[in-house]
């Protein structure tokens, strides 16, 4: 379902690249692991995948990512929204309206379906997230865990094939976090969704991961430049 074949990531300016020579494979139905240190990549991996980088970071992709086959470099963002949803790790930077209901229902405002379609899909998403009680509540006022789950949500009404998401349960306590990550069993469980989470907090997450995939860590940058001349004393 995500594959990518030999990929590198250059942002413009930067000294080196920010992805080299990445192979992966997740297949359909799966939930794979993204692990490393900070800065190793993980959000330019993620970004190539939902197709943000590089059609908004701007930066140089070679190499072949597809999605459900798509390539892509061929798909800005927009085009690749039906089959790819992002999550973040701040869910409050995500929204854009007041209540739990009309949070859900606005992902897919952009995608042209009736009425009655876009009302059984939000009701089919509350039920699925545990947020029924919820969906009249300002999101402002849910706690971290229910934010997430609001965020994941969202991004699960137009039926994505596809979840990414960059260390959702960062900003959670160990119970909201366990929240979270049993609705993503769920949704791999239940609709066969194929999930890509990066995580620092390898042992928070690694009880549910079909695949493992770790960045190395660049290897030190050879210092550059003439060393200071030796002082004759
Ligand atoms: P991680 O998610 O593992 O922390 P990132 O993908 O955010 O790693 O970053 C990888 C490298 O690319 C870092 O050195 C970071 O500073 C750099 N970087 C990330 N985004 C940009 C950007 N938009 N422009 C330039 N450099 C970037
Ligand atoms: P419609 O377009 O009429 O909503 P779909 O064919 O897209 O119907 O979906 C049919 C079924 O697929 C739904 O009843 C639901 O159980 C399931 N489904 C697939 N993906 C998702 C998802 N991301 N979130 C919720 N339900 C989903």
């Amino acid at each position: 379902m995500i594959r990518f074949d030999n990929v590198s990531v250059v942002y413009d300016g930067a000294p080196a690249p920010a992805l080299s020579g990445v192979d992966l494979a997740v297949p359909e139905g799966e939930l794979a692991l993204l692990v490393g240190p900070s800065g190793v990549g993980k959000s330019t991996l993620l970004g190539a995948v939902s197709g943000l980088v590089p059609h908004f970071t701007g930066g140089t992709l070679r190499g072949r990512v597809t999605v459900g086959g798509r390539d892509t470099r061929d798909h800005p963002p927009r085009e690749l929204a039906d089959l790819v949803g992002t999550v973040g790790q701040d869910p409050l930077s995500h929204f854009v309206t007041d209540t739990v209901e009309d949070e859900l229902a606005y992902g897919m405002e952009s995608l042209g379906l009736p009425a009655d379609t876009m009302r059984r899909r939000v009701e089919e998403t509350l039920d699925l997230l545990g947020l029924a009680d919820l969906r009249d509540r300002p999101i402002a006022s849910l706690s971290g865990g229910q934010q997430q789950r609001v965020a994941i949500g969202s991004v699960l009404t137009p039926h994505p094939r596809v979840l990414v998401l960059d260390e959702p349960t960062s900003a959670l306590d160990p119970a909201a976090a366990e929240e979270v990550l049993a609705v993503l069993q769920r949704l791999v469980h239940d609709l066969g969704t194929t999930i890509l989470l990066a995580e620092h907090r390898l042992e928070r997450v690694i009880q549910y991961a079909d695949q493992v995939i770790v960045l190395p860590t660049p290897a030190a940058t050879p210092l550059t430049g003439t060393p200071p001349e030796m002082m004759a004393i």
